[in-house]
């Protein structure tokens, strides 16, 4: 143990066999039923963690439901109090749950880190929200009226989290969810199920040193059986759910059936302009670590690059060269850049893209390949490969969640616009130049229509600050900074009359 897992993992209140669902303090037996979290790294059973069943997931819709009866009359900012400690107490967890998150995904500790540096920095931004909701106030037509808008907490808000960033996508929503007024019902992915625990043992003992109920941050570990409770579920106003399209359309269509919301945040198929007038210095690192870094298993992973003939074959080579200096192995161990994917089955998917952008036409540039001997045990460490292809191929046209890169030519800035957009996904997407015509093109209304669009920066890494989401098949739901707030609450616009009449809007007429 030379990164010092088994301490950290006893710092988080992991043991070897954990109950998987929980209202905060209390945690539930659910029977039986158990699903192992392995570690990409090594191989290793980190530990097991028991399912919901239908009985324990009855309970903590319950204990939710009569916690938003007492949490939704907290005061605003005495609930941001409360997101503020919990800001505190990640600040202490930070290294063990930063090596947590790294050991049971395979991101580096480096991004395991970044990963908890964001939920503290959005328990921040929630703490100052939680003074602000604001509502509108607006001038009445009718004499002796007052109008104004105020928002008010949803009640449970369900989250569906995927294995890639296992607990920041979480406190994205709960920091925001819980200043609002609202209760949490989480179901991390069934991938990182210990990061879920963790960050449940993080928060319950804060509700319960303010004595409040069970019910305010709840735990149901399970696949998307446990996931479909959820979006079925008509007490559960808000599903918020991360991950492929493919669960997107599901969730979405059976929260739809019920008239309630969800807010989506699917897959994207990210892609860096880079024009003949970039910073190549820039445009290369900013390209390798969006289409490399978390093993190209970020939504915002950089998959495809829109180069300009011009500097097409440079930029191929020097690419080529960076990729030749990566270093593949245990994310834990920091002189490493490169990790494994989630699982075989992500190794699986890898090899087949490869196979099929072969076949659909693509040219090798950099070749990939599976990992192993000494130290790549697990079977998950694959090579980042880059191949030449156009963007109308199937296989460029689809997601594949690993560290595979299409270098696409083109001629002019309109044709590259045309390329970006030419996807059904649109999360994000950057432009490499210093050109300020081209740069502003590819913001204005003709250019990206992706929900992210960035100059001179690369695709991945977002800021907590700005609202982050996209269109098309990303789900178009809107989450973190600006005004995301808003989705987990309700609006109501209230009229007040202080005078002595009653007229109606519009001047009708209306007398007996
Ligand atoms: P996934 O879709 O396999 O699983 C995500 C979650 O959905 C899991 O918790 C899973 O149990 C649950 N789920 C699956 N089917 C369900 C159903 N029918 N009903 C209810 N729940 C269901 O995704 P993954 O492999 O964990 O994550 C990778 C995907 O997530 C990629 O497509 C990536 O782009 C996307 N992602 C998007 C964002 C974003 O903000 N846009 C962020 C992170 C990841």
């Amino acid at each position: 143990d030379r990164f010092g897992i088994a301490e950290s993992l006893k710092n988080l209140g992991i043991q070897k066999e954990n109950l998987g669902v929980s209202t905060g303090e209390k945690w539930l037996d659910s029977g039986e039923s158990y699903i192992s979290s392995i570690s990409p790294a090594d191989g290793e059973v980190i530990a097991k963690v028991q399912v919901a069943s239908s009985e324990t997931y009855e309970e903590v819709i319950s204990a939710a439901q009569i916690a938003f009866e007492k949490w939704r009359l907290v005061p605003a900012p005495q609930r941001g109090e409360i997101v503020r400690e919990i800001g505190n107490a990640l600040r202490e967890k930070k290294a063990d749950l930063g090596k947590l998150v790294s050991y049971e995904m395979g991101k580096s500790y480096q991004e395991g880190l970044g990963e908890v540096q964001e939920m503290i920095d959005i328990c921040d931004f929630a703490v100052g929200l939680s003074r602000q909701l604001y509502g509108l106030t607006m001038h009445s037509e009718r004499p002796g009226h007052r109008m104004y808008e105020q928002w008010h907490p949803l009640g449970i808000v369900g989250i569906i989290s995927a294995f890639n960033f296992p607990v920041a996508v979480w406190s994205w929503n709960t920091a925001l969810a819980w200043v609002c007024g609202d209760v949490c019902v989480w179901k991390p992915s069934e991938k990182a199920p210990l990061s879920g625990i963790a960050c449940q043992n993080i928060v319950s003992k804060i509700f319960k040193k303010h004595d409040l109920p069970e019910g305010v941050s709840s735990l149901i570990i399970g696949d998307y059986k446990v996931g479909e409770m959820l979006s079925h579920d008509t007490r559960v106003p808000l599903v918020s759910a991360t991950g492929s399209t493919r669960m997107g359309k599901l969730v979405g269509k059976a929260v739809g059936e019920r008239l309630g919301r969800s807010l989506l945040e699917l897959g994207g198929n990210n892609a860096i302009i880079i024009t003949k007038d970039a910073d190549l210095d820039m445009a290369i690192r900013g390209a390798l670590f969006g289409a490399v870094g978390t093993a190209g298993q970020r939504c915002t992973s950089t998959r495809r690059l829109i180069i300009q003939e011009e500097v097409f074959d440079e930029v191929a080579k020097r690419l080529a060269s960076a990729y030749s200096k990566l270093v593949i192995g245990n994310p834990l161990d920091e002189k490493n850049h490169v990790g494994p994917v989630i699982d075989q089955d992500a190794v699986k998917m890898y090899e087949a893209a490869i196979e099929k952008v072969k076949a659909e036409g693509g040219t090798e540039v950099v070749a990939g390949g599976v990992l192993s001997g000494e130290g790549f045990e697990s079977g998950c460490y694959v090579k980042p490969a880059i191949y030449e292809a156009e963007n109308h191929f199937e296989i460029v046209q689809h997601e594949t969640f690993a560290p595979i890169l299409y270098l696409i030519r083109y001629k002019t800035i309109g044709e590259a616009i045309a390329i970006q957009n030419g996807v059904p996904q649109g999360l994000s997407s950057a432009i490499m130049t210093t050109n300020m015509r081209e740069a502003e093109a590819f913001l204005s209304v003709a250019g990206s229509d992706c929900g992210i669009a960035n100059v001179n920066i690369g695709t991945s890494g977002a800021e907590i600050g700005g609202a982050f989401g996209g269109e098309k098949e990303t789900g178009g739901g809107r989450e973190s900074g600006s005004d995301a707030w808003k989705a987990y609450m309700r609006r109501q616009t209230n009229t007040i009359n202080y005078s002595t009449a009653l007229p109606l809007a519009q001047g009708i007429k209306f007398d007996i």
